[in-house]
This record gives C-alpha cells, structure tokens and sequence, in this order.
C-alpha cells in the first residue's frame, strides 16, 4: 500500500538525459509506454533521441536500481516513431515497486506538462534546480506540484458496509465512497459531506486509517473509517446505485483490487467481521 518499500531514491538535481544511463517514463494520456510488457521493460534513455522531443522535454526524478530515472509526457498531437506499447499505467499495479514509481513519474510529468507557463505573467516557466518545483523567469512566481487530497471511507452499520457504484460507462465495480476535500474544509467535515451528499446518510466517529498517492492524476486518498449515525440511502447524480453489504454478499459484486486503499479499507472490515 506505501511506495516506501520500494528501494527508489527520490532526485531533485536536474540533470540533462543526454549522455546518461538509465530509463525513460514517458506518458501520454495516463498511460506508459513499454518495450514489452511482462515483465515490464521501460524505454532506454538511449532511446531518447528517436522520440519526437527536446532534451528540456525530460525530467530527472531518481535512481532505481541503479538506473537514472527520468520521466516526460508525450506532447498532443505527436506521433511516435519508435515502436512502444501503451498501457496504463495502473495496470502495472501488480509490479509493486514499478506501480509506485511509474505512478510518481506520472504526477510530476503531468504536472511539469500543464504548468509550462507562470499562472501569473504567462512566461514560460522553468525547472528549479533541487526541489521540486518551477519557478516563472520574469516574476520570480514559484509553484509547487499540485496534490489533490481526497477522502475515502469506509462507512459501516453492525455487520454491513456500505458500497456504492459510481456513474461512469464500463465501470462496474461496488466501492467504498470518496470525495475531493474543498478549500477551508477539514478531512473529517469533507467525510461527512460526501457521504451526505452522495448518499444522504449521516455518519459519526470518524477516524483515520490510512492515506495512499494516487496520481492519477494527482490525488492523495485519506482514508477514514465511520459509522452509520442515520438517515436512509437516497442517491445524488454520482452514484448509480448504493447499498448495505455483508461479508458474505461482498462475493456477489466486482471490488476494488489491490494495491489501492478502497480494496485495503474493504480488506479492514472483512478481517473485522469474519
Ligand atoms: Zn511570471
């Protein structure tokens, strides 16, 4: 569920791909691309210079078994002529170590891919040198990587958990509910919003259990477990479909899968209730 077991050394000097060793993570449309894929084999930097791309394109983001890390997202509109697969990048989620840095890869290109520009001036921003960060040349704005905190919980009555699926064509999966924390609000208060607003029920000893990255863009999950406090199920515009689930009838309905912490949460009431 940490990405810390992996034995990847975060960088933050920048430092040019040319010349180097190592491996490139290059994204497009939250997916990577791959030589092959089982097991997964990332680009070589060597590769580099097929890709439609300038040097300033890359980005430096760690070692990895020894390998200089660097990462960029493919622009728009660009055709490869170097023969890749593509995949997304969670689908990597059983090659733990693999999932968690290719998944940090993929926040920061995608954030140094849409903030080019200082917010404030429209200058073209740049790289600082040893953190990250992009500081804008004419008005000296400096901006760090965007981190989106979101809450997940788990929200259980007696014996039942509940689950709800949301609106989107092709997902089927029944999951604990999650919702974007808004400015001025505290965790806790976004847990008892979202549950209000996506299902109408109230909740009550909110407690945390965990967080998780989960660039995907660029959310950090905060889990919280709850309680039923009141009120019945009446669904908003964001779920299809909720409802009260016991161990048991967890079988009946596709679940998250693993690494990601609604599957560790739904893990948590199993193992409390069996
Ligand atoms: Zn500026």
């Amino acid at each position: 569920m940490h990405p810390t077991d992996s034995h990847f050394i975060p960088g933050y000097q920048t430092r040019s791909l040319e010349n180097a060793q190592g491996v490139v993570f290059l994204y497009h449309k939250q997916q990577i691309a791959l030589l092959s894929s089982d097991p997964p084999r990332l680009l070589e930097v060597t590769l580099w210079e097929q890709l439609p791309m300038q040097p300033s394109d890359f980005f430096y983001f760690g070692e990895w078994q020894g390998q200089a890390c660097f990462a960029a997202h493919l622009p728009h509109g660009v055709e490869l002529e170097v023969e890749v697969e593509w995949h997304r990048v969670r689908a990597l989620y059983s090659y733990q170590d693999l999932f968690w840095i290719a998944g940090r890869g993929h926040h920061l290109a995608h954030w140094h891919y849409t903030h080019k520009f200082c917010g404030r001036c429209g200058t073209p921003s740049q790289i600082v040198e040893s953190e990250l960060a992009r500081k804008c040349p004419n008005c000296g704005l400096t901006v760090y990587p965007r981190i989106s905190p979101a809450v997940i919980m788990s929200v259980v009555k007696g014996n039942q958990i509940l689950l709800g699926k949301i609106v989107r064509p092709g997902i089927q999966i029944y999951s604990v509910l999650a919702g974007f924390v808004e400015p001025g609000e505290s965790l806790e208060a976004c847990v008892a919003r979202e549950v209000h607003e996506e299902t109408g029920l109230h909740v009550k000893n909110i407690r945390y259990f965990g967080s998780q990255p989960w660039p995907f863009p660029d959310q950090l999950m905060v889990g919280f477990t709850a309680e039923y406090a009141g009120g019945e199920i009446v669904l908003d515009d964001e779920l299809e479909d909720a409802g009260w689930y016991t161990v048991d009838e967890l079988s009946s309905v596709a679940i998250p899968p693993k690494p990601s912490i609604a599957r560790a949460l739904l893990d948590e009431f199993v193992a409390q209730n069996s």
